[in-house]
């Protein structure tokens, strides 16, 4: 909900720009901090989320580890500060480059999603005289039940290292002396609101554990990723998500042994709610059946609409308190059909120059900017 206070700060400023409550964000890592500590469990960042410089300061200062997927990420991770030995480092195409930049900077861990990868970080440990610390990245095949562009954990995805390769990877290991195995690794999509999906994971994951704990792999680090969901359509009154129901589930279902600890990555859960894109309306055209709302941001701002089809609740926040509704298209200005962040979205009846905000954008928004049609780069405004 925006004060008319906040309201009034935005009156005067350029737009488009995401707006981060920087608040609302300390309230959130704050409650994911508490219930995790419950359990000792190890809380990572999935920096591709959002990496904006302040946003990831305040989620540095909270102790949370990181979890990058590119060398860009790992470097922006460092040099913000997260600690080399909280950094993980997933990735279906790591480049030498990058395997030799994380190597240096010691890592925690590379998630490692193939046993060529396991090899190649291996030869390139060798040279350095060093031992990389790796997790192996399985596909459990278990359904995420989410939109079909993120699910990650299904078999036949390009993510991973499956079932039937896993004799395979234990007789690699035994002939990589470069490499020291530290456990399994998972992550099985994005947005998932079910969470008896988590569930099946824990299950699933004991099951891969133990088969190899019987073949002499010691897993002492389980890492079941990411992939939490957030409530797109209510962000005022389920703004910050149930964390305390999220972790007593891998409490509960995942066996675990005194030394094997549990790792998490949370991207959107942690920042998707704390930002919006703020735009302004730069012409309605009023049709015969249809009505746009023509805004100056579009994919360009946030692609996600575009890109899967994604929900984000939009308000008018400059006619809150009007009665006369209107449904409206609301569009950008790009050269592109798909360019539409939601069709007949009912709300006060819109004119030019009003400011609209399209909610829960602050995760998988900014990052995915871009500058096609020779658009400027968004900026970003915050809130205390
Ligand atoms: C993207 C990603 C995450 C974070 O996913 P969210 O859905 O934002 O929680 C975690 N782990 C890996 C390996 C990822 O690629």
């Amino acid at each position: 909900m925006f004060s008319n206070e906040l309201i009034n700060k935005f009156q005067p400023l350029e737009t488009p720009f995401y707006y981060y409550d920087l608040s609302l964000l300390k309230s959130t890592l704050e409650a994911c901090k508490t219930a995790s500590a419950k359990y000792n469990f190890h809380v990572h960042y999935a920096l591709k989320a959002n990496f904006d410089a302040r946003v990831l300061e305040t989620i540095r200062s909270f102790n949370i580890g990181a979890d990058c997927v590119s060398g860009g990420e790992v470097k922006r991770a460092i040099e913000t500060g997260f600690s080399n030995k909280a950094v993980v480092f997933a990735g279906v195409g790591k480049s030498d480059a990058e395997i030799n930049y994380a190597l240096d900077q010691d890592i925690f861990c590379f998630n490692v999603e193939s046993i060529q990868e396991l090899e190649v970080i291996n030869g390139l440990a060798a040279a350095k005289g060093k031992t990389a610390k790796v997790a192996l990245r399985i596909n459990p095949n278990v359904n995420a039940y989410t939109h079909k562009y993120i699910t990650t954990g299904l078999e036949e995805n390009k993510f991973g290292i499956n079932q039937w390769e896993f004799d395979k990877v234990v007789a690699a290991l035994k002939k990589l002396p470069n490499i020291q195995c530290l456990g399994l690794h998972f992550h099985i999509g994005s947005q998932i609101t079910d969470l008896n999906v988590f569930k099946s994971l824990c299950i699933k994951v004991n099951e891969i554990v133990t088969w190899f704990r019987e073949h002499h792999v010691e897993i002492n680090v389980i890492n079941v990723g990411g992939g939490l969901g957030v409530d797109y359509y209510h962000p005022d009154t389920k703004s910050i998500i149930d964390f305390e129901t999220y972790f007593k589930i891998f409490d509960s279902f995942l066996e675990r042994s005194a030394i094997q600890e549990v790792h998490f990555e949370l991207g959107r859960a942690l920042v998707a709610n704390c930002g919006s894109l703020i735009s302004r309306v730069l012409y309605v055209k009023n049709g015969q059946v249809t009505n746009f709302a023509i805004l100056d941001a579009g994919m360009t701002e946030l692609m996600r609409p575009a890109l899967y089809q994604a929900y984000h609740k939009i308000e008018n926040i400059s006619k809150a308190n009007s009665e006369k509704t209107k449904n409206y298209d609301v569009v950008g200005p790009i050269c592109e059909s798909t360019d539409c962040f939601a069709k007949a979205v009912e709300l006060p009846e819109t004119h030019r120059g009003d400011l609209i905000a399209i909610r829960t954008a602050g995760a998988y928004g900014e990052v995915m900017a871009s500058n096609y049609n020779l658009r400027d780069k968004v900026k970003a405004v915050y809130g205390e």
